[in-house]
């Protein structure tokens, strides 16, 4: 019935536990792979990262129209009114302003004024573009005035300017340059007129455009201290791939996001994409380094849960070792009383004539008494161990006339149950020892060599010396301990689960306090057994530093 009732409460407990930790923890891993999967099914992280780029584009494209906005503002509020306009004046705004390329004024009244940037003249593709130029808005403006008004008028609402783009030729290859319409008016006369400002080429190309794209890259939000996750940035024509304007690092990868401008410069697109890398393999290295984490977390999870699960075992196994603990015990105390109890009663009624059996009725009550003791004993070195009180007290002792007398003692019981004894005591050197606990120790094996043997009844006792230590041996030719359990014996409570073993009384203390009591000399106990055959149980006592130098003291 006991096991049985072991088993389900221990059943329960890592019911318990499993229920109590493992399930959330399973549950918690399984969402978060699901969520994981979800992620990376759904290509979350590269939408995320394609949000935020788009978002870096959109600001960059208001700080390159706000610069535009500011060099155009700057060459238009000198522009005196459309009545007073001269060539004089327009030609050293522009000598001023060198990313000005050309610089233009339309009225009805006094058409086209066009002055090209003074110190660029002599270029002959410069000079050629500004005829292209002037010879286009003249012909623009004549037929189209009033609608570029209007239109310049509607658009003065949001912003002074409207852009367009150019593609010239220069150094032999295609050019962007973009211009801007503004309109003027005298304050006199209220005449209207149109003026323009050309961006230069050149100027957009060599300086503009990438001083902007590397403002723009360096200072984004997405900018990290590990350079090769920065942002880069590139310009090109909306209708061809070629770049234009790069920002530094461009690596020539396939842009992951893109955006037509509006705003100064028509007809452009930015493009932007990580350095070195592209959004989808930034996102695997997410989901893998994820995935790791997850994994080492749930690998932690699960050992912890082995080791919780290994201790609540041993703890349990304590329990039940204790329990059982209680009840040999109460057993073992109540077989010697009830005992001395008969056998003095019996003497009390003093109806026995041989004085015989009165000998042996004491004998039987000094015996039991005896045991009782010892019982007792054990049991109150075992707490005073357990509550770390134990205190021993070494003296130089002979230790063969130690064993000798303790077994003398007990020969007669050994031999009255029938054992062969047979003992070896060879001198050895005086030891430092606590004598009392060093015969309880002897008693404590030579109890179980009487308590585990059965039909081959042997007890052999062998004291000898060895390497610079002192050999303590009880050898017996009992039942034998299995070689699994030869480990365990040695630990409190511990009774091997044999039927032959649960029948013999004991409180599974013995051998725990003999291991306590030789490892407080600096010694250890061990066990050669084979079952059925016998066991020898050693205890081995170093001849330390200590009393090699109090022999020679006493020598
Ligand atoms: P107890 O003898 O009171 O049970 P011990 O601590 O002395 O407790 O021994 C622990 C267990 O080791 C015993 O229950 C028994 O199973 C085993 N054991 C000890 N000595 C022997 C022996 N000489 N032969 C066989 N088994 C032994």
């Amino acid at each position: 019935m006991k096991p049985k009732r072991f088993w389900n409460e221990r059943t329960r407990m890592m019911l318990t536990l499993e229920l109590a930790v493992a399930l959330p923890a399973a549950a918690l891993i399984i969402a978060s792979i699901w969520h994981l999967r979800n992620i990376q099914r759904e290509n979350a992280v590269e939408a995320l990262l394609q949000r935020d780029f788009a978002h870096v584009l959109a600001i960059s494209e208001k700080h390159m129209n706000q610069r535009a906005y500011e060099l155009v503002d700057d060459v238009r509020t000198q522009l005196p009114a459309p009545g007073d306009t001269c060539s004089e004046i327009m030609d050293r705004i522009l000598s001023s302003h060198p990313y000005a390329a050309y610089l233009f004024v339309y009225s009805p009244t006094s058409g086209l004024t066009f002055r090209s940037q003074p110190g660029r003249v002599s270029d002959p593709d410069f000079a050629k573009e500004g005829t292209n130029f002037s010879k286009m808005a003249d012909g623009w403006f004549k037929m189209e005035f009033d609608d570029v008004v209007k239109e310049l008028t509607y658009r003065n609402r949001s912003g002074p300017y409207m852009f367009d783009a150019n593609w010239t030729m220069r150094h032999g290859q295609h050019m962007y340059q973009s211009y801007a319409l503004f309109l003027l008016s005298d304050p006199s006369t209220g005449q209207k007129a149109i003026g323009g400002m050309v961006f230069d080429a050149d100027f957009l190309h060599d300086r503009f455009f990438p001083e902007q794209l590397d403002a723009n890259t360096s200072n984004g939000p997405n900018e990290s201290s590990d350079s090769a996750n920065r942002p880069v940035m590139m310009l090109h024509a909306r209708h061809d791939w070629t770049p234009i304007a790069t920002s530094e690092g461009w690596d020539n990868g396939e842009p992951e996001v893109e955006r037509n401008l509006e705003g100064a410069f028509p007809d452009l697109t930015l493009a932007i994409k990580m350095r070195g890398t592209t959004f989808a393999a930034t996102a695997n290295r997410f989901m893998r380094t994820n995935f790791i984490i997850l994994g080492g977390l749930s690998l932690l999870l699960i050992g912890g849960l082995v080791l919780t699960y290994r201790s609540v075992s041993k703890e349990m196994a304590l329990a039940k070792l204790k329990s059982d603990f209680v009840s040999n015990v109460s057993h073992e105390l109540r077989t010697p009383l009830s005992l001395i109890r008969l056998y003095a009663e019996t003497l009390e009624m003093g109806r026995m004539v041989s004085p015989d059996k009165y000998q042996e009725y004491y004998q039987i009550i000094r015996k039991e008494s005896e045991r009782l003791t010892a019982l007792i004993n054990n049991i109150l070195d075992f707490s005073r161990i357990e509550a770390g009180r134990k205190e021993y007290d070494f003296r130089e002792t002979d230790i063969s006339e130690l064993v000798r007398n303790t077994l003398e003692s007990y020969r007669y019981q050994i031999e009255q149950q029938g054992f062969a004894f047979q003992e070896n005591i060879e001198p050895v050197p005086p030891m430092r020892v606590d004598r009392e606990a060093i015969a309880r120790s002897l008693v404590n094996l030579v109890n179980n060599a009487l308590k585990y043997s059965q039909d081959r009844k042997f007890i052999g006792v062998n004291l000898y010396r060895n390497n610079g230590s002192v050999k303590l041996e009880v050898v017996d030719h009992g039942i034998g301990i299995p070689s699994q359990e030869q480990d365990k014996i040695f630990e409190k409570f511990y009774r091997v689960g044999d039927p032959l073993v649960h029948n013999t009384k004991g409180s599974g203390l013995g051998l725990s306090l003999v291991r306590h009591i030789v490892k407080a000399h600096g010694g250890d106990v061990s066990v050669d057994s084979t079952p059925g055959e016998g066991s020898t149980f050693t205890i081995t006592l170093p001849v330390g530093v200590d009393q090699q130098a109090s022999k020679a003291t006493s020598a």
